[in-house]
């Protein structure tokens, strides 16, 4: 599997991590770069995390990948993909209006996200994750997560 789908199917797996350890305000995704087999995304949030949390983090990301859920790709109407999970799918970079059907990102009880760039079909083929650094811009309110996937 190409390393950079690998990684950017980790930034889906770490983002879930966020919302499930930071809460539902750590939601909205502002960017997000891949770069070989390195990953950064940044989130809206409002304090920095302590190490814990991001340790729990962490342990959470490879906890997913050890349990090689599946991944589910689909093909859905907008109407019926916002009917079902609301802005769940959306980051804070918009999909223009006139886009009327959706590639989603499924990972149940973990991650939903419209998005149309290639995936590993588990978990399991990301290999193991770490985060190497994380910043928080009180300026911006924004919150910066860096991490490395085992090459
Ligand atoms: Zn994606």
């Amino acid at each position: 599997m190409d390393i950079e789908t690998r990684t950017h199917t980790a930034l889906h797996i770490v983002k879930g991590a966020l919302v499930k350890v930071l809460g539902d305000k750590a939601r909205w995704t502002t960017s997000a770069y891949v770069d070989g087999n390195h990953g950064r995304i940044h989130i809206e949030f409002d304090h920095k995390p302590s190490d814990e949390e991001v340790m729990l983090i962490e342990e959470k990301v490879n906890q997913v990948i050890k349990e090689d859920r599946d991944i589910e790709i689909l093909k859905l109407d907008r109407e019926e993909a916002e009917e079902k999970w609301g802005d769940w799918i959306y980051d804070r970079f918009p999909i223009p209006e006139k886009i009327k059907e959706l590639d989603i990102f499924h990972l149940p009880g973990w991650n939903v996200n419209a998005c149309n760039k290639k995936h590993t079909k588990t978990t399991g083929e990301v290999g193991k994750i770490s985060i190497v650094k994380t910043r928080f811009r009180n300026s911006r309110n924004e919150l910066e997560v860096s991490y490395d996937i085992d090459d």
